[in-house]
């Protein structure tokens, strides 16, 4: 079977943007505030949206399941304050939830957390606890900048986070390290900040020793790893000189990449040079980019095939990619998994 494990409601119906603009609005005045009934969205409504998207990008190219999130550039964790992020990821991941109650053998849910720029993510706690417990969700999406841009928090392995990581532990999920958007514009969003985002949060754990303290804990970077597969050579180096423990023991018992690379040369370092057993498939369609490549007439993100062609790969190294590393990642796929072949 073929997990995707990197995909987003970007096709989500136009309601839910329109929620948003309320809530944006009503930072200014409240009189303008939405109530989250007022995000009438029928069922017909959400099958439309995905059908022609999603659905039929699966069926296309072989893939079974999606972990599916909340678009991430959506998530906007710097506006307003943590009440308002609060709001509107409950709004984001109740509709994931029920994308997933529609398709259960298509999608499973990852959420969105109501981060704030400055405001410890133990305000995220209840929100994760909410989805897996009681909306069957799988893992999170944990943005290491919550100013969307601007980069103020601590980094990932400061103290500051552990109150989510203790909560990840504890319910067993792993959390993708992405970005949302950026409000700087020396950083383009998905070219630069998304691939920023996935460098820096691996360099941090280079850095650190978090999983001194947390050594269940699993994070997914995402975008194939950022620059960080490219310059292994430095990221071990930079290890070594930092004396810390050769990066296979210090990190990746931990930390994963995703194979969202758009070209087969990309695929073919990634596939050479991070082990087997940390890669995940990806595509995150439908999402960063949407075009055709001139140079294999197929979709930038149709990354299925690129796994397929890389030499190299035996049959177990790809199951792992497709299927069996997801299933050690998040373990609570297999509950979800069991229930899709009754
Ligand atoms: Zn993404």
């Amino acid at each position: 079977m073929i997990i995707d494990c990197h995909g987003h409601y970007t096709t989500a119906p136009k309601e839910l943007d329109i929620f948003r603009q309320a809530q944006i609005a009503a930072l200014e005045d409240s009189t303008k505030a939405p109530s989250s009934e007022a995000l009438a969205i029928s069922d017909d409504q959400i099958r439309e949206s995905l059908e022609g998207a999603q659905l039929k990008l699966q069926r296309e190219r072989g893939t079974d399941l999606t972990i599916f999130s909340p678009k991430a550039a959506g998530m906007a964790h710097h506006i307003g304050t943590k009440e308002t992020s609060e709001a509107w990821s409950r709004v984001s991941n109740g509709l994931i939830h029920r994308v997933c109650s529609l398709y259960p053998k298509n999608f499973v849910g990852v959420c969105q957390l109501p981060q704030s720029p400055g405001v410890s993510p133990a305000n995220c706690v209840e929100e994760l606890e909410r989805c897996v417990t009681e909306l069957g969700f799988v893992g999170c999406n944990l943005n290491p900048d919550p100013s969307d841009g601007y980069w103020q928090e601590p980094p990932l392995t400061d103290r500051f986070w552990y109150p989510i990581y203790e909560k990840m532990v504890e319910l067993d999920v792993p959390a993708m390290v992405h970005v949302s958007c950026s409000c700087n514009p020396a950083f383009h969003f998905t070219g630069a900040h998304y691939i920023n985002g996935d460098t820096t949060a691996f360099m941090q754990f280079v850095e650190g020793d978090l999983f001194k303290d947390f050594p269940t804990l699993r994070f997914v970077i995402p975008h194939g790893g950022g620059a960080v597969p490219y310059h292994w050579g430095r990221y071990r180096g930079l290890a070594q000189d930092m004396r810390k423990p050769h990066l296979n023991e210090h990190l990746m018992k931990n930390v994963f990449f995703d194979t969202c690379v758009y070209h087969q040369a990309g695929i073919d370092l990634l596939t050479r040079v991070i082990p087997v057993d940390n890669i995940l498939f990806a595509s995150e369609m439908v999402g960063a980019i949407r075009g055709i490549d001139p140079e294999t007439d197929r979709s930038y993100d149709d990354t299925k095939h690129f796994i397929e062609a890389a030499p190299g790969l035996s049959d177990e190294d790809r199951y792992k990619i497709f299927e069996g590393n997801a299933r050690r990642v998040y373990p609570r796929l297999e509950k979800h998994l069991a229930a899709r072949s009754n």
